[in-house]
Formats: structure tokens, C-alpha cells, sequence
């Protein structure tokens, strides 16, 4: 496979390979699209099997950001790193020096932040080579946590997808949760809060016993959790858990939690639609977590706090583009994720197009 015959590969503006001898760093930094402001994404750190593994798992989450970070409506781009290697045994100050010195060399196309097996610390080594890092914890521009406001935007976006399903409000809805990790577990507390009745599962036996009592919810094995009689579903956990294997096991009405790529492939989504179940565009209502981290880069370049007001009216917007793609879905009889993807690409599509007339 050469990069361009990638089925990752869409129009990606820049793919870059970085490699360090002295820190043993190897990274790749994707960037899909700056059409609408520089490219923002996560640095992922993972064992990659091959560093093609690694290419296409770039180029694949990159232009999962741009769609991401159109659909809420942000003034940035897509992109995404990752660096080959294990974060439990290879970590060191220089590996995330040499990654911020690359970010760097980027000149500011890219913004870095967390996603999995790098931690904020991490990111305060590759703060000092390069300012084009977001996603700290130790300055007034620093936005925290992201999890709790992607579970905010996913609670807000059950809710919609009740009503719209079940014509009912939250009290008394049955909903299974897959994964009751940082977000998982925010929105088991704000479903209980609403009066929802929870059933939970997680490979973790420990988070789920504590996350249950603490819930009054029922708990499930993790492969019994696509049974359970429940009007929504919810993964929280790993992607692919949507798929035409555990689709017709599914009782809900509903598809809407904070897990990336929740569909195994485009059949799903159709699947979804033929059986109608309605879903919540997973990169739709999971964009909670790159609102709060656009807020501190919009801090950053501005020299100001942090703002909450600022994060909260975007994700009441996003809970506004959530209801017209679930409208224009229903209206035209297309799957939800079809019709999101159609609005991703013409929003960047749009850009670019202001961008070259200008
Ligand atoms: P996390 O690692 O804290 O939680 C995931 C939980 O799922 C863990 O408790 C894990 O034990 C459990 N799990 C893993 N495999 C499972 C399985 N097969 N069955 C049941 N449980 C399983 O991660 P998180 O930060 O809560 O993120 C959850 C999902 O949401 C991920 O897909 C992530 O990419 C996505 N997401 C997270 C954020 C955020 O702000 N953290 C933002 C957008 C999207």
C-alpha cells in the first residue's frame, strides 16, 4: 500500500513523519484539513504493529477531526499524531520534547492535546519546544479535563434523541451503558440525576460495582450488555460496538453515547436506519471534548482565562446541529450518519472555497 492508495487517505493536506534518534521518537502528524482554521487533534501514543499501522490510524483520525470540529462549528481544522511506542514502558521527557519540537516545525498548522496513553504531563515536556499545545492543566487558559463536557453534550443529545424517539423526557427511560470510564461515568450521574434507569456494564469490575452503587443502576456482563431490555444504548467504551453482528440484538430505540467510531463500517449506519433505531452521529454528540479544548487554544491566542460561558453556548449549538442533522434525516429517509457526513464535507468544502477567493 502507498500512502495515496490508502483508504484512509482523503485529500489530506499534509502527512508528516518525524523521527528522532536520541529520544527514540517516531511519529506521524496528519493534517487533513486548515480549510477552517489550523488543525486541531490529539496525540495518540500506542504499540503500532508497523509504522503503516500507524500512517493509517493518522490519517483515519485526522479526518476525524475535521468532521468533528466542523460539525461543532469551530474555527479549526483536523488533525492528528501519534507516536509508535508503548506509554506504560517508553515514555520520557525527551520522547515528548522531540514530539513538541516537531509540532513545532509545523509552524502552527497543528495544535496537539491529550487523547490515549498521553497525559498532560506529557504535554507540559512538549510545551517547552513548542506553544502549539492545548490540553494542560497548570494555566489560566487551561481547559481541564475535557470528559465531563463531552458527557455534558452526550447527556444533552440522549435527551434530544428521547424526545424525538420516544416523544417522552428522561424520567423513567431505561438506558445501557457500555464503558463507565471518565465519560461513561459523568453520564451515568446525569442520567440518574434526569431520573433515567440505568444498566451498565464494563471490563472493569471494580469501576462497575462503584459506578452502579453510586447510580442505583443494574449492572450486565459486557456481552450481554446488546440484550438488555432498554430504550437507548450507549457506548462509552472502545469503537466498533455498533455492527451487523450486535445490531440485532439491540432492544433500544436510540444509538447515542461518547465512543469514537462507534460503527464497525457505513453498513451499520444503514442497518440502523432499516430497523428504525435512531443514532446520534457518534463525532456529533461526542464534540464536547474539543469544544472545551478549542476554548483554551481560543484562550491562548487571545491571552485570556479559560471561559466556561464560551464553551457552554457552543455546545448548546451543537446540540442545535444534532437536531437538524436528525431533521434533514428523517425528512429525506437517509441514515443520520450519512446526512453528517455530507454536512461535514460541505462545511469544509465551504471554507476552502472562502479560503481560495480570498
Ligand atoms: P476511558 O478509557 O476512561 O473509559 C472507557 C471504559 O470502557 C473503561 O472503563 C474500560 O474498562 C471500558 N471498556 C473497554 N472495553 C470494554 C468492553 N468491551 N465492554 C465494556 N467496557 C469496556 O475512556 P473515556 O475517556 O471515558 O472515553 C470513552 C469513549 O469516548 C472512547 O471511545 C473515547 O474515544 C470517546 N471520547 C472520549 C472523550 C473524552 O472527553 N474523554 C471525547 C470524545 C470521545
Amino acid at each position: 500500500m502507498t500512502l495515496f492508495d490508502s483508504p484512509a487517505f482523503e485529500g489530506h493536506e499534509g502527512v508528516h513523519a518525524f523521527a528522532d534518534e536520541a529520544s527514540r521518537l517516531k511519529c506521524v502528524i496528519a493534517v487533513h484539513s486548515t480549510a477552517r482554521g489550523p488543525a486541531a487533534g490529539g496525540c495518540r501514543m500506542w504499540p503500532y504493529a508497523s509504522a503503516e499501522e500507524a500512517l493509517t490510524d493518522a490519517l483515519r483520525l485526522s479526518r476525524a477531526m475535521s468532521y468533528k470540529n466542523a460539525m461543532a462549528d469551530l474555527e479549526l481544522g483536523g488533525g492528528k499524531s501519534v507516536i509508535i511506542g508503548d506509554s506504560r514502558t517508553q515514555k520520557t521527557p525527551a520522547l515528548f520534547e522531540a514530539f513538541g519540537q516537531a509540532v513545532e516545525a509545523l509552524g502552527g498548522k497543528y495544535w496537539t492535546a491529550e487523547d490515549v496513553g498521553v497525559s498532560p504531563a506529557d504535554l507540559a515536556h512538549a510545551r517547552r519546544r513548542t506553544r502549539y499545545v492545548a490540553g494542560l492543566d497548570d494555566h489560566p487558559a487551561a481547559s481541564g479535563d475535557p470528559s465531563p463536557v463531552t458527557a455534558e453534550g452526550v447527556f444533552r443529545g440522549v435527551r434530544l434523541c428521547v424526545r424525538r424517539a420516544l416523544g417522552r423526557d428522561l424520567d423513567g427511560v431505561r438506558v445501557a451503558i457500555q464503558g463507565v470510564g471518565h465519560v461513561g461515568e459523568h453520564l451515568a450521574k446525569k442520567l440518574r440525576a434526569a431520573g433515567a434507569k440505568l444498566v451498565l456494564t464494563d471490563v472493569n469490575g471494580e469501576a462497575l460495582r462503584r459506578v452502579a452503587a453510586e447510580t442505583d443502576a443494574e449492572t450486565a456482563a459486557p456481552s450481554a450488555i446488546f440484550d438488555v431490555d432498554c430504550d437507548v444504548f450507549a457506548p462509552c467504551a472502545m469503537g466498533g460496538a455498533v455492527s451487523l453482528d450486535t445490531i440485532p440484538h439491540l432492544r433500544a430505540r436510540v444509538v447515542a453515547g461518547a465512543a469514537n467510531n462507534q460503527l464497525a463500517g457505513p453498513e451499520a449506519g444503514q442497518e440502523l436506519f432499516r430497523r428504525g433505531i435512531l443514532y446520534a452521529p457518534d463525532y456529533v454528540i461526542n464534540g464536547g471534548g474539543i469544544i472545551n479544548v478549542a476554548g483554551e487554544i481560543r484562550a491562548l491566542e487571545r491571552g485570556e482565562a479559560f471561559d466556561p460561558a464560551w464553551v457552554d453556548a457552543r455546545l448548546e449549538r451543537l446540540m442545535s446541529t444534532l437536531d437538524e442533522v436528525l431533521d434533514q434525516a428523517q425528512r429525506e429517509r437517509r441514515p443520520t450518519h450519512d446526512v453528517a457526513n455530507a454536512i461535514a464535507r460541505a462545511r469544509i468544502a465551504g471554507a476552502a472555497a472562502e479560503r481560495a477567493a480570498a
